[in-house]
């Protein structure tokens, strides 16, 4: 487990998705993480177009095929380029496409209002 500099517990999603399980509230021996509140969960996918392989040409939709839900689609630009097209009312933050972008191109944000997003 990883901590920060307050010596809290850090969730990396890059390091792998989150199922939403529950398992580590309900083993918490201080009762710090409450099970009820998991569907609060207010970190969404965000894709940094610098970072992404296929805005830049190159043909990648790895995050599209990891995501479960549905929520990564892409639209093709000229230049073979295409750009991927988050929606957020979709998206859970379980972070399964930043597990596997080769890029690291996908970071998490909070998001009060849920609403579809383009990359820029
Ligand atoms: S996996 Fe990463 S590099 Fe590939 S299309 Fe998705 S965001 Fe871009
Ligand atoms: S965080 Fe999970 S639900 Fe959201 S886009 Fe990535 S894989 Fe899909």
């Amino acid at each position: 487990m990883t901590v920060d500099a307050d010596g809290f517990p850090v969730v990396e999603l890059n390091s792998g998705s989150c199922t939403f399980c529950g398992a580590c509230a309900m083993s918490c021996a201080t009762d710090a993480l409450a099970v009820e509140r998991l569907p609060d969960w207010p970190w969404h996918a965000a894709i940094q177009g610098a970072a992404c392989l296929s805005m830049r040409g190159v043909s990648c939709r790895l995050c599209q095929d990891s995501c479960d839900h549905g929520a990564i689609r892409f639209r093709l630009q000229p230049g073979g380029r295409a750009d991927p097209l988050l929606d957020l009312d979709t998206c859970i933050g379980c972070g399964a496409c930043a597990h596997v972008c080769p890029a690291g191109a996908v970071t998490f944000e909070r998001h009060a209002n849920h609403q579809s997003e383009e990359i820029q």
